[in-house]
């Protein structure tokens, strides 16, 4: 199939909203990563978003809404703490998992009686769902386990001759997947993704805000993942990526130990690579940049043929967390503190 390459403009908004409307995938900008965007009440549509991204049918995908009464549509009960959540962080970057309406077929949620929901602040994914009068499942428009897509670029070389075509909104302003929880009785969230709104944003709503255990630890042996999309490898470009714990000085001079390997690269904070001894890519000064850049550094180490990046690791804190929370799942959890 042609994918074509539409533009942020009148005529073509309507070019893909009509496409999502008759059940095909288009690649969509949001605030967050590119979408693969379907109709997510459309079961044949929303095969197509699995095929296309190779994306294991046990991981659920995330229904994007424009407007609050579509959340009464997607979900069988919105509780109290969920109103509070919506009001306070949409639209925004925070996906809420809640109970599924029959309106959503099982494809879209993976099999689980449960949907996570949000409505993304980006205009252009926002026109697509009112001009298109659909409510859009959209996982990241990447490859399944590739780094995810913050341009169109990123996403028309994962996905041409796949999808009927890509919107082309300009890159992303977070960079990173939207945080993901779910509501623990009245008063309690657990985070499952991490994402621009942190647990200390969230604790200014919600009391008791826990982070699930599989966001910085790999899944045990015959543990059932809360959310489906943490057991699997992911994020990963080819070249092998290990994550570097410690003080500059520390990484500097491990990492001249490592300079004689082929093909030895470093990704490090924006003013550290002069003091690098391997060729290296850097990715912003603080959390907020690294989030914004970290996914396309990943697929330029591809592009240049790094066969090994060693991460400086970021500080785990605020956004840094999510960033974190990605490189050590692009690692394998190859984590060395030096
Ligand atoms: P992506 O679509 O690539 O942004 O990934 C969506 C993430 O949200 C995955 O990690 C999913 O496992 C998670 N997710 C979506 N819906 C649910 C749900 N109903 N329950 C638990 N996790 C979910
Ligand atoms: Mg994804």
């Amino acid at each position: 199939m042609e994918t074509k390459i539409l533009q942020d403009c009148a005529t073509d908004l309507l070019e893909a909203a009509t496409l999502l409307r008759n059940g095909n995938v288009v690649g969509i900008p949001t605030e967050t990563v590119y979408g693969l965007a379907a109709d997510a009440t459309n079961s044949d549509a929303v095969r197509q978003i699995f095929a296309a991204k190779g994306r294991p049918a046990d991981n659920p995908l995330i229904i994007h809404i424009a407007e609050i009464d579509q959340l009464y549509k997607v979900a069988s009960d919105v509780p109290p703490l969920a109103q509070k959540l919506e009001k306070q962080f949409w639209p925004g970057p925070l996906t809420i998992i809640l109970p599924k309406s029959p309106n959503i077929p099982s494809v879209t949620s993976g099999g689980l009686d449960t949907v996570g929901i949000r409505m993304p602040s980006h205009t252009v994914a926002r026109a697509l769902i009112r001009l298109s009068n659909c409510v859009l499942a959209a996982p990241s428009a990447n490859r399944s386990g590739y780094p995810s897509p913050t341009t169109a670029e990123h996403v028309y070389r994962d996905m041409c001759g796949k999808i009927a075509a890509v919107l082309d909104g300009g890159v992303c302003d977070v960079g990173i997947e939207s945080t993901v929880l779910t509501l623990e009785g009245e008063n309690d969230v657990r985070i499952l993704r991490p994402g621009a709104v942190t647990a200390e944003m969230l604790k200014k709503v919600v009391p008791n805000v826990t982070i699930d255990n599989a966001v910085l630890h790999q899944l045990e042996n015959g543990k059932t993942a809360k959310s489906p999309g943490m057991k699997y490898q992911h994020y990963s470009p080819k070249a092998k990526i290990t994550l570097v714990k410690g003080s500059l000085e520390h990484f500097t001079s491990w990492i001249s130990q490592q300079q004689n390997d082929t093909g030895v690269y470093a990704l490090v904070f924006d003013g550290e690579e002069k003091f690098i001894s391997v060729p290296c890519l850097t990715y912003g000064i603080d959390s907020k940049e690294q989030a914004q850049q970290v996914f396309a550094k990943l697929r330029e180490f591809d592009d240049i043929g790094a066969n090994h990046v060693y991460v400086h690791a970021p500080i785990a804190d605020g956004i840094g967390l999510a960033v974190y929370n990605r490189l050590i799942r692009a690692a394998g959890f190859e984590v060395i503190q030096v």
